[in-house]
Order: C-alpha cells, then sequence, then structure tokens
C-alpha cells in the first residue's frame, strides 16, 4: 500500500532525525541545542520534503539562520531521498516536546505569531538538571537562573592550563573594588567557563549576600530581549538591569548575528560599566574573533582583563578525575584514571560524563568496582567514538615525522634501527590510544600481530630504561592530543 511505504519512510526519517539530533548536538553544545534544537520535531515527509516543526517564528528564524544549512548536509548525507527541509511553525501545547515527538502533523494549522510556550526553553538552557527555570516574568523581576552548588572554587581543580583564568576569576570574586571590567573568560567547550562563573557568583554572594548577582546565557539574554519586544515591555526589561551590582553574560557568542539584542546588549553593558557594576563575560573565542559580533562591542568586550583557559592537559585531567572521583564517592584505581585520563582528551564535561558512568555502574551493580576491564566494557561505545578520532594513519603520521623517516618507511620491511625503532612506538602507541587489535594494529604495518605484540612489550622496556625515549614517546602521545 503506498500509504504504508510513506509511514514506514516517516519511521525510518524520524529515526534519522534522532541520529542527526546526536551529532548536532555534539557539534553545537549542549546549550545550543536544548535551546533551539531540542524544541524541534519531525513533521511529514514526501516527495523529497521533510517538514520540520518549530514553536516560534522567532525560533524558525533563528534555525534557518544558524542550522538550516548543516542540518541538510547531515540528513542529504544519510539519506538522499531528501531533498529540502521546510521549517513550519506549529505552535505545542507540551513544553516538554523532544526531537523524537512526532505529534506535529497538522500543517495547516499554522499559529504564526503564537507566543512561544512559556516553558519551552525549560529542558535547560543553562544545563542545569535541578534548576528550577525562573520564566521571564511580566513584572520584570526575574533574571537570574539558580546557580550549580557544584560549581565553586573548592570544587575547581587549578593546572597550568586554567590558572591563569582562575586566578582572575578569584580576584573579582575577591575584590571589594573592580579589579578589571569586564573579564572575559574564554575556551572550547566544556573547559570550565560556566563552572568558574558561577563560582565568582557563590563567593560574592558569600561574601556580600546584598549584592544582586544576576548569571544568564546571552542566548536567554536575547530570548528575554526578543520576548520583551513582543510584549512591548522593553522599558520593564532595562529596568531590570538597573539594580544588577555583577552580570554575568554566558556564550555571547550565540549573540553573533542578531542586531537588535547585540544593541541592546551594548547599552546595557556601557551603563552598567559606568556605574561601576561588574561584569562578566564568556565565550568559545577571544574578543576579536568573535564571528557576527559587531566591532565596537567586540572592543568593548575586550576592553577589560581577557583570560583563555586552553585545552586541558594529562596532568590536570589525573587531577579532576581525583577530584569528581570524590565527590562521586567512588574508588577510583590509578591505572584507570591514567586510562582515562589518556583516552578522552577533547573536554572535561566528556571526562566527567564517563567517570560518572563507571560510578553509577560500579554502584548499581555490587562487587562491579571500577577496573580497567569494566572501563573498557562500560564505556565500549564512547571508547569507540574516541579511537575514530585517533587513527592509526595519523599515529604513522605523527611518529615517521618526529623521527624524520617517511610513513612508507615505517611500513616497509627495513630493519635498520632508525626505521625499526620509530614503527615500534608508533605500534606501541596505536596499541595504547586506540582500542584496535594487534592483528588490526599489524595489518596497517604490514606484520602479523606477534610482531605487535613483540614491539608493545619492547617499547614497554625502554620506556622502563631509557629516559630520553620514555619523553620522546610522551611528548608525541602529548602531540597527538592536541
Ligand atoms: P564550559 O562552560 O567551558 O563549556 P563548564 O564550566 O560547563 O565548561 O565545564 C564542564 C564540566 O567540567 C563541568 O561539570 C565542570 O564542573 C567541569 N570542570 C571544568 N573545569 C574544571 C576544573 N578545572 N575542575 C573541576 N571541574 C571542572
Ligand atoms: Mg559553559
Amino acid at each position: 500500500m503506498p500509504g504504508e511505504a510513506i509511514m514506514n519512510n516517516e519511521d525510518a526519517v524520524r529515526n534519522e532525525w534522532g541520529q542527526i539530533c546526536s551529532q548536532l548536538k555534539t557539534e553545537v553544545g549542549e546549550k545550543a541545542f536544548n535551546s533551539w534544537l531540542r524544541p524541534l520535531s519531525v513533521g511529514s515527509f514526501s516527495n523529497g520534503i521533510m517538514n520540520i516543526c518549530v514553536p516560534t517564528r522567532f525560533m524558525r528564524n533563528w534555525v534557518i539562520t544558524n542550522y538550516s544549512d548543516r542540518i541538510h548536509k547531515i540528513w542529504e548525507k544519510k539519506n538522499p531521498a531528501i531533498k529540502s527541509i521546510n521549517f513550519v511553525v506549529q505552535a505545542t501545547e507540551d513544553p516538554t516536546i523532544g526531537v523524537h515527538n512526532s505529534s506535529c502533523r497538522s500543517f495547516m494549522k499554522k499559529i504564526p505569531n503564537s507566543p512561544a510556550p512559556q516553558n519551552i526553553y525549560q529542558s535547560g538552557a543553562d544545563n542545569l538538571p535541578f534548576a528550577e527555570y525562573t520564566a521571564f516574568n511580566e513584572s520584570g523581576q526575574s533574571l537570574s537562573v539558580p546557580l550549580n552548588p557544584q560549581y565553586t572554587f573548592d570544587n575547581f581543580v587549578v593546572g597550568k592550563t586554567n590558572e591563569f583564568a582562575y586566578a582572575a576569576a578569584r580576584k573579582v570574586a575577591e575584590s571589594d573594588n573592580i579589579p578589571f571590567n569586564p573579564l572575559f573568560l574564554y575556551s572550547g567547550v566544556g573547559l570550565g567557563k560556566t563552572h568558574l562563573m558561577h563560582a565568582i557568583a557563590w563567593h560574592i554572594k558569600q561574601r556580600s549576600p546584598e549584592k544582586n548577582i544576576v548569571y544568564l546565557s546571552a542566548e536567554k539574554f536575547m530570548y528575554k530581549f526578543v520576548r520583551a519586544l513582543r510584549y512591548k515591555d522593553t522599558a520593564a526589561f532595562k529596568e531590570q538591569f538597573r539594580s544588577v551590582d555583577v552580570l554575568m553574560v554566558d556564550d555571547v557568542q550565540f549573540m553573533g548575528g542578531k542586531d537588535s539584542t547585540q544593541e541592546e546588549f551594548f547599552y546595557t553593558f556601557n551603563s552598567l560599566i559606568e556605574e561601576g557594576r561588574q561584569i562578566i563575560i564568556s565565550a568559545d573565542k577571544s574578543p576579536s574573533d568573535l564571528e557576527g559580533i559587531e566591532s565596537r562591542l567586540r572592543s568593548r568586550l575586550g576592553c577589560g582583563l581577557v583570560a583563555d583557559i586552553h585545552p586541558t592537559d594529562f596532568d590536570l585531567r589525573i587531577g579532576i578525575l581525583r577530584e569528581k572521583a570524590k565527590q562521586f564517592n567512588c574508588e577510583l584505581p590509578d591505572k584507570v584514571a591514567e586510562f582515562l585520563a589518556q583516552k578522552i582528551t577533547t573536554n572535561i564535561r566528556e571526562l566527567e560524563g564517563a567517570l560518572r558512568r563507571l560510578a553509577a555502574h560500579a554502584q548499581l551493580l555490587p562487587g562491579k568496582e571500577i577496573s580497567l576491564e569494566t572501563t573498557q566494557d562500560v564505556l565500549k561505545d564512547m571508547l569507540r567514538s574516541y579511537d575514530r578520532r585517533t587513527t592509526i594513519d595519523e599515529i604513522q603520521k605523527k611518529v615517521a615525522e618526529y623521527f624524520n623517516i617517511s610513513v612508507k618507511e615505517m611500513q616497509s620491511s627495513r630493519r635498520a634501527r632508525t626505521v625499526a625503532r620509530p614503527r615500534q612506538i608508533a605500534m606501541y602507541l596505536a596499541k595504547q590510544l586506540t582500542s584496535r587489535s594487534l592483528p588490526e594494529i599489524g595489518r596497517k604495518f604490514d606484520r602479523d600481530h606477534t610482531t605487535v605484540m613483540h614491539a608493545v612489550r619492547k617499547v614497554e622496556e625502554l620506556i622502563v630504561e631509557d629516559k630520553s625515549l620514555a619523553e620522546n614517546i610522551d611528548s608525541l602521545r602529548r602531540a597527538h592530543e592536541e
């Protein structure tokens, strides 16, 4: 039956949408995903045209400007039958509507100007599971969102890569006057910006409970501002900022391209600075590199202190794992900590997520305490996805470069020490950094698995005996993690 075929098709695309969502979430980060993409749902699909439902017109515009190309690209790759994607405004009663919701079918029922359901962003624009979302309050009282009680200075592990940002944050939190304004924190995702901002807020709250501290994401700022515009209530919106002592706006990169909100932010920002209030901003890039942000705002953002957090190094990852293990109340053997710190190098959120899974597993299944074996097992999927990022080809290339030989030589049958040693090191690193099996590794070097096994043992021995070789290998490993 043709109808049935379409249904099956629809089911398939709905399934694909789930996968696309997972990918988008990794690409854009949880915050942006929750705010802009989670509320979308799959509608009908026919003649190559996919309808995606969006709860409000404002969101529709935003999604089209910022995400539609990407969505289309990913989807087309997955399913060439998708020729184009339509974003259709479809108000929904259910604020928790998620990616798997399929209730959006009737496209005739467009409600173009309907206000957004009160708490459509509830699903965590702030990524705080416990957070009671303080919805925009028509009388204009509430601006800030609750702070995560775990995000304190005490819980922040300091290392080489974040010590400057940490010191700057502490300075702002502890000073009676304003040491620099604004403090601008930037880094890649999951490296501790939000944590530091909350820590500043907690600290100031403790010292001076009377201070009005407002922490919100740039998205929330925009959302509230756009709502105020819709309700013709911008005066109340502005009024809310007048009594603010400390304003923190997280992830301002999301303000890119939204002219009217930028303008508003610029004025709010200037007037607060002029009145001597502290401002703290975070973004994923330095002020000068922010895209879609007006140049005068960019230069204003950079006129205080700019502090960046670098990607983590191995030691910091170990430190953080220890700290989190304490928090999660779990026993973490050194070997497992080292293994995780070696494998999961992208960001702290992922590292933490891995440990959380291990801890939950250990707690739920008594007798399954954390070990290298349970780790490999529990985190199988996650580790596999890391392996995809670390390929043996890359390892060969890096090691060959380092020892000044060619990859061809590395794969050749030559046995001269100058070639054989780097080859063994590359095999060892392939074993350490990927979860490829010995035969799989062997094939990449045109060898069998016993040769790889021998190489791994040999390098393990050499590392103990030869300090400079150990250092070489360590720097290769680090180079690989960058
Ligand atoms: P960002 O805002 O830069 O994306 P977050 O502040 O949300 O990153 O940090 C992601 C996770 O990593 C949080 O759970 C946070 O507590 C944790 N984290 C980041 N840096 C540290 C650190 N130095 N010590 C302890 N935990 C950290
Ligand atoms: Mg953040």
